[in-house]
């Protein structure tokens, strides 16, 4: 028979799991019996609306059969099963999975994280097994077909014998070394304990023939005689599983570890969850929610590739793995799972979007998530802010999407990096700590807090000592502009026109200087040949020679933004080179202006523009030239 080779990546994963980096073999188990469980749910679901399957609800069972003479452990089920492709499909490699090729690229991730994070399935079986034997027919087909593996070797495949639809997984274990005890699998109260501590609320029973012992009926012969009795052993069939699922539990019966470890298990997350919450809601709508906002952004979640959404239960039995319908876009990364009795079992999935009882449900839970969002940057702030780093940009994006119809439910969860202390606020904290005579929030934007503390516009907001809101993601100068206010306070860019900072005594006096130099001014637009659509005397800055701002709509930041985004239709700011006429600088550029020496002046200018556009991060078109200028001038 021919061995066909496992894909690279399922060779690798293998690889990992038989030199075992992961310190939990026994884990194993519990991923066999959650796919048999998967499987049972898919047949049980085409029974409701296939009279062929042939089975009730109560006839769905996971098996598990021990027997220490051949070493080998069983777990069967009578679920959907697979065809000889899915068997290759699904166990010769690790279908369509994204995750893992990503970690193979990034090698500096610890093998260890891999396995938790993409929560292994089937191969974890090699943690534990010599050989591993899946013996598999389909629903719906009349053949049966076997899949043998003893690991990165390769696998075979070949036609079987199996009565009814099912998995079959005989795993025969490895040998017993001084550190492991793999025969320990094959003993009755390891096995139980076991699907106690993962398995138990597996919703399907989990089945054991279990021996017991009992003192043997004595004859009253024996009775008289006081005699000791003696045992026989006996089977009976126990399910080992609770069935109960979590979220339909008491919450007081749970503790902290089972809603986490529930998480970790369930959304292949190896970070606990930063929070959850578990919702029991009766009245408009009736349901139990489990809820979960991770503590990191999976790799792909700013990315097309990641799909949000719930698990969608009706009265315990699973419909559909991501509603999306249940979340909104800005609460994308909460993961969990919604059980209601309201929904109809056989809800088409066309259907279910348009679903009144789930569009309550979806107000409901949205109500619920940002309620635990605000307690939680309430009470337990630093938690709050490592939420923050990890999906705040998502809720940035919420306040700008919908032409910000959602900005009011959003605002107050936003933070921003302040010049004071360097430290995360809120809006509310920032308007709270505004001095009475300040009008504004002032924001600067720039690629990070270090260069924008550096921005030369940000010199008189602080000298007035305003507190600057700094704004380092692409995406928060779209948003500040959306809400355009904050408990009636305006945002204001620190490159705008009027700051609101009037010293109008100043002002007149830099007009009419401004007047009075008028054609030095043109003079040197002109001679930056339309890179700038306007060269004023600068109101804001102090020690800086010059700085770039704008006007009109675009700011600078947003054409960097708008710029660095796939679309062949370039945008440009209306750039204004703003002089410091406090500066020496200026005294010079009078001068050389005053002499006619026209061509001096346009060097001039050149030099102070480029620097201008150095500070502001921007790119300059032709760094030589610049360089040659300087050495000129020097
Ligand atoms: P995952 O369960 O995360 O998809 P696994 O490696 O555990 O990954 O399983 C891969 C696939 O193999 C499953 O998605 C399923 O399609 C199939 N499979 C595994 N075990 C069974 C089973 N007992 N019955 C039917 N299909 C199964």
């Amino acid at each position: 028979m021919e061995t066909k080779q496992f894909k690279a990546e399922s060779k690798r994963l293998m690889e990992m799991m038989i030199h075992s980096i992961y310190t939990h073999k026994e884990i194993f188990l519990r991923e066999l019996i959650s796919n048999a469980s998967d499987a049972i749910d898919k047949l049980y679901f085409k029974s409701l609306t296939d009279n062929g399957v042939g089975l009730s609800r109560d006839d769905f069972a996971i098996w598990i059969v021990a027997d220490k003479d051949s070493r080998t452990l069983k777990i069967m089920d009578n679920g959907i099963g697979m065809t000889a492709e899915e068997l290759e499909a699904h166990l010769g490699t690790i279908a369509e999975s994204g995750s893992l090729k990503f970690k193979t690229e990034n090698k500096l991730e610890e093998d260890n994280q891999i396995i938790g994070q993409f929560g292994v399935g089937f191969y974890s079986a090699f943690m534990v097994a010599k050989k591993v034997t899946v013996i598999s027919k389909a629903y719906g087909s009349d053949k049966a077909y076997q899949w043998e593996s003893e690991g990165v070797e390769g696998y075979t495949i070949s036609e079987a014998d199996k009565d009814n639809a099912g998995t079959e997984i005989i795993i025969e274990l490895l040998d017993d070394t001084d550190d492991e005890k793999y025969s320990d699998y094959l003993e009755q109260y390891r096995l139980k304990s076991l699907i106690k501590k993962y398995s138990d609320y597996i919703r399907f029973p989990i089945k054991m023939e279990v021996t017991h012992s009992r003192p043997k009926e004595q004859t009253e012969e024996e009775k008289a005689e006081n005699k000791a009795p003696e045992y026989e052993e006996y089977i009976e069939i126990e399910t080992l599983n609770s069935m109960v699922p979590l979220w339909k539990k008491n919450k007081t019966e749970l503790k902290d570890e089972d809603y986490k470890h529930f998480y970790v298990e369930k959304f292949y997350d190896y970070n606990e969850p930063l929070r959850y919450a578990h919702v029991k809601n009766e009245g408009n709508a009736n349901y139990n929610a489990l809820l979960y906002i991770p503590s990191k952004a999976p790799y792909d979640y700013y990315s097309k590739e990641y799909e949000k959404g719930l698990q969608l239960y009706s009265n315990g039995v699973l419909i559909m793995d991501k509603c999306s319908d249940l979340l909104p876009d800005y609460f994308s990364f909460v993961k969990g799972l919604v059980d209601s009795e309201d929904l109809s079992l056989n809800i088409s999935r066309e259907m279910l979007q348009h679903d009144r009882q789930l569009k309550v449900i979806a107000k409901s839970i949205e109500k619920t998530i940002s309620s635990e969002l605000k307690k939680m940057l309430k009470n337990d702030r630093e938690k709050y802010e490592e939420f923050w780093n990890a999906f705040g940009r998502q809720l940035k994006y919420g306040i700008y999407s919908d032409y910000g119809m959602s900005k009011e439910k959003l605002q107050d969860l936003l933070m921003f990096t302040s010049s004071k202390e360097n430290k995360l606020v809120t809006l509310d904290e920032y308007v709270t700590g505004m001095r009475e005579e300040q009008k504004y929030i002032y924001y600067a934007t720039g690629e990070s807090t270090a260069r924008i503390e550096q921005l030369p516009q940000t010199e008189l907001v602080k000298d007035n000592g305003f507190e600057i809101l700094y704004l380092t993601d692409p995406v928060d100068e779209f948003a500040v502009k959306m809400l355009h206010t904050y408990k009636e306070k305006e945002f204001k860019s620190v490159s705008a026109d009027d700051l609101g900072l009037e010293n109008t005594e100043k002002q007149e006096q830099i007009k009419a200087e401004e007047e009075k130099s008028s054609d030095m001014l043109k003079a040197i637009a002109e001679s930056l040949g339309g890179e700038v659509a306007k060269v004023t005397l600068s109101q804001r800055l102090k020690s800086h020679p010059v700085c770039l701002t704008s006007e009109g709509e675009i700011t600078l930041e947003m054409e960097k933004v708008l710029n660095s985004m796939p679309s062949d239709q370039k945008v440009k700011a209306q750039r204004v080179l703003e002089i410091n006429p406090d500066h020496e600088i200026y005294g010079k550029l009078k001068a050389v202006s005053e002499s006619g020496d026209t061509e001096k002046l346009g060097k001039y200018a050149k030099l102070l523009y480029t620097q201008a556009l150095i500070i502001e991060g921007m790119s300059i078109e032709n760094p030589v030239e610049f360089s040659n200028l300087i050495c000129e001038l020097m």
